[in-house]
């Protein structure tokens, strides 16, 4: 089969059962594919361990104990801790570490067959909106090598949409999965906050951090994402304890009158007139297949940005304590006592928006400022999730962009963080209300980079989520396209 890497999880999984192709070919085939490491998307590969995982795939498709996605690859963001791959988190601190477990969703995903390709690039500690904050480097996106794949997991959409493997896993704090997958082209969810266990997923900001899978179609997404979710309620203390669900039973659901609420806040002065028309263009493809789109107001919209810059360093302040040079990774090497080592340790292992991340978050939890940013930020925090579930009495979900433009070039916002801040405008405030929300391919805007259609669901509403992106897929076919040279 020589087009292997450019079928869907769907189709791989069902060539692996029907034994068209061996797990071990198709292992095979995308190692080879990371030869040389296209667009620096991994850190860490190691062949041996994916030919033993492929094996013994084989040896469960032979005997009938297979997974339902048994054989078919996968590679996960550097923030989910491996047993059998290095795991840095993209951060010099944990140059070289090995945890002694498995994260949930990395456990979970080979539970149902996956076989682990590598893991991949991100932002240090998952802090970032294009990739380029990697103490391993920046990440290139595969249609345009000038520009960046969006971030944080820039790691996860570069390899999907490069073909590197058909689908990875990646987190979400503030937009992570969601503007990565619009920057590169392909698909990717963000669940409801607590269905999908942050056990050894490395902590950024733990009350807005979920996981979620990256992959070409809505129903790829739908196949890992059944497998992830699901309670965790001894080793996650914010695990939802509700069953996952068969995400892929209702893809074929009409989606007749179906209420798309199109946010106002949305579709004002800062979205780029490429990503506008894409959008439109998209939103008419909806209304063809029966939905109906109705006006609606997020007025609290643009205060997302201050919240969000607020509560995640805070919590990251106090997440990014423990990487202090005694138990994990990186500890100087000259230092005169206990208190230099850990200042050297962590001025040499941390990178500088880690730092920005960890003043700033001390900063808004010290005395006498606590009540003036951290507290009134918690409080309109609420009134975010409000906003909503006011919205959502009049639609069913919500559908608008998911960053202003395209990916920008590398280096363009060097210097200036409060750029990259101000892009994530659209995606924080689902995270704030810890709402699921996904990306889909919705076209193509300036220099033919692709554009992503954001659509937002209230809580447990992945499977309409999916649903709604699976139609406008099967209507449209801006998820096949691919990057030249593929
Ligand atoms: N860009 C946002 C940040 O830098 C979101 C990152 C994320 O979702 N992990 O915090």
């Amino acid at each position: 089969m020589s087009d292997l890497h450019t079928l869907s999880v769907k189709v791989l999984a069902e060539s692996l059962r029907s034994k068209q192709v061996s797990a071990v070919e198709v292992a095979t085939r995308f190692l080879a594919r990371t030869g040389g490491n296209p667009h620096n998307a991994f850190l860490d590969i190691d062949s041996e361990v994916t030919l033993a995982q492929a094996r013994a795939s084989d040896a469960k498709l032979a005997d009938g104990t297979a997974g339902p996605l048994e054989g078919v690859p996968v590679a996960h963001k550097d923030v989910f801790v491996t047993r059998d791959f290095v795991t840095t988190a993209g951060s010099k601190i944990l140059q070289g570490y090995r945890s002694p477990f498995d994260a949930t969703v990395v456990q979970r995903l080979a539970q149902a067959g996956m076989v682990t390709v590598g893991k991949l690039n991100c932002d240090e500690f998952a802090m970032g909106s294009a990739n380029e904050n990697s103490a391993y480097g920046a990440v290139t996106n595969p249609w345009d090598t000038a520009r960046v794949p969006g971030g944080s997991s820039g790691g996860s959409a570069a390899a999907v949409a490069a073909r590197l493997v058909p689908a990875a896993t990646g987190t979400d704090t503030g937009g992570s999965i969601r503007q990565p997958a619009s920057f590169c082209g392909i698909t990717g969810i963000k669940p409801t906050y607590g269905r999908a266990s942050r056990y050894g997923m490395i902590a950024y900001a733990s009350s807005l951090d979920q996981a979620g899978p990256m992959a070409r179609s809505a129903e790829d997404c739908a196949l890992l994402l059944s497998a992830m979710c699901g309670p965790d309620i001894d080793r996650d203390s914010t695990s939802l304890d509700m069953p996952s669900e068969d995400f892929t039973a209702s893809l074929n659901n009409s989606i007749e009158g179906l209420r798309i609420g199109v946010p106002k806040e949305f579709f004002g002065e800062g979205l780029h007139a490429d990503v506008r028309a894409a959008l439109d263009a998209a939103l008419r493809e909806f209304e063809k297949l029966g939905a109906k789109l109705v006006p609606i107001s997020l007025p609290r919209t643009e205060l997302s940005i201050p919240v969000y810059y607020i509560i995640a360093p805070a919590e990251a302040s106090s997440n990014l304590s423990r990487f202090d040079g005694v138990k994990f990774g990186h500890r100087a090497k000259d230092y005169v006592d206990l208190v230099d080592m850990y200042k050297k340790t962590r001025a040499e292992g941390f990178g500088n928006e880690v730092k920005r991340r960890i003043m700033t978050g001390a900063y808004v939890l010290s005395h006498g400022y606590y009540d003036a940013y951290y507290l009134q930020a918690q409080k309109i925090r609420r009134m975010i999730a409000d906003d909503f579930q006011n919205a959502f009495k009049a639609c069913d979900l919500i559908a608008g962009p998911v960053a202003p433009s395209v990916a920008w070039k590398l280096g363009e916002n060097a210097g200036d963080p409060v750029a990259d801040y101000l892009a994530d405008i659209f995606t924080l405030p689902a995270s704030l209300a810890g709402l699921p929300g996904m990306s889909l391919p919705a076209g193509f805007g300036a220099g033919g980079m692709p554009v992503g259609m954001q659509l937002i669901g209230n809580y447990f509403k992945e499977a309409q989520l999916l649903n709604a992106a699976h139609r406008l897929q099967q209507a449209t076919d801006f998820h096949l396209r691919q990057p030249e040279g593929i």
